[in-house]
């Protein structure tokens, strides 16, 4: 079969690899490919094994590497996006100043394009996702850190430092501010990351003898507040509606800087699915100017697991294809 365009996706994370083989319209050939990624093993095997994956890939897909045109990397940051660089990846300990886009473009001598892990996802909603055909995006990525990504006019707003769009840091509380894995306080992933959620639950069942289902289920997991709110519990249901109302106050905020026609969540906890969003999309006028508040649509991300592999593809999809190196993660 022939194919207009090929891109191969590579989603870098402390866990595992994967990487697959995308077409023109953002669809997976073959089940993405999996390795392991052992970071303690260092990072010149680390990159070796980013190779290797994609190889398989390639494989995988039952096409040749001549047939692919690009590959994209998403990765987790902090990055350099200039230089393609991995800085020094809290979950990929002891990876530092980790050349990835200069080593898989030498490999397969391909355009490769370099992107936070979070934008990446954002941008393959924004191409063939719950964004797809919007002007303007933004979205959170909700896990055990909060991701997040802005889309506008068609290229990902990266920033002067490649800081841009990075929601899970943005401040949405001051009073008792709780502290955040980044050394501040006050930021979004204090209040609606997985352990947050748990934590806050845990201090809610601490503070009240109220009945709760929870005490029946400690330890607590996101997913089980999430689980007994939908259910009925009252305290749980504290939680989930306190945890809309962070999430709320966040979109608001992007409204006032960008003012985008989609709202995007994705993650584990965008399973709570569409009550969830109600909840968001509630509270959302009490924080955002009238007209955004109505208009911003608010959806759920619809590319799940495979968000990474299929965003770093659309983000190398535009790339010179006679071109070796790059000086922009983009092109
Ligand atoms: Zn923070």
């Amino acid at each position: 079969m022939t194919y207009d365009r090929l891109i191969v996706g590579l989603d870098i994370g402390g866990t595992t690899m994967k990487a697959g083989v995308v077409t023109d319209a953002g669809r997976l050939l073959a089940e993405p490919t999996i390795v392991s990624t052992e970071p303690e093993q260092g990072q010149t095997i680390g990159l070796r094994k980013m190779v290797n994956v994609i190889r398989d890939a390639i494989d995988a897909a039952k096409v040749d590497l001549e047939q692919i045109q690009a590959i994209g990397v998403a990765a987790p940051g902090p990055l350099d996006l200039r230089t393609g660089m991995m800085l020094e990846p809290p979950n990929l300990k002891p990876w530092r100043n980790v050349p990835v886009r200069q080593f898989i473009a030498d490999d397969f001598q391909k355009p490769t394009a370099f992107q936070n892990d979070a934008n990446a996802a954002a941008y393959g909603e924004w191409w063939c996702g719950a964004g797809r055909g919007a002007g303007s995006l933004v979205m959170f990525t909700l896990g055990t850190g909060i991701g997040g990504g802005i889309v506008l006019n068609g290229r990902i707003v990266e920033g002067a430092h490649s800081h841009g769009g990075e929601l899970g840091h943005i401040k949405v509380e001051l009073t008792n501010a709780r502290p955040c894995g980044c050394g501040q306080r006050g930021c979004l992933e204090a209040y609606v990351s997985a352990p947050a959620i748990v934590a806050r639950a845990d201090e809610a069942l601490t503070r009240s003898d109220d009945r709760s289902t929870l005490r029946n289920l400690l330890p607590l997991s996101a997913q089980a507040v999430f689980e007994s709110a939908a259910a009925g519990d009252l305290v749980a249901e504290g939680i989930v509606d306190e945890t809309a109302r962070y999430l709320a106050m966040a979109a608001a905020n992007a409204m006032h800087t960008i003012d985008p026609e989609v709202i995007v969540f994705g993650g584990g906890i965008s399973l709570a699915g569409e009550p969830f969003l109600q909840r968001i999309r509630k509270h959302v006028s009490e924080f955002a100017f009238p007209t955004p508040a109505q208009k911003c649509r608010i959806e759920a991300a619809k590319l799940g697991a495979h968000a990474g592999i299929i965003g770093a593809a659309g983000c190398a999809r535009h790339l010179d294809p006679d071109s070796r190196l790059h000086a922009g993660s983009l092109g």
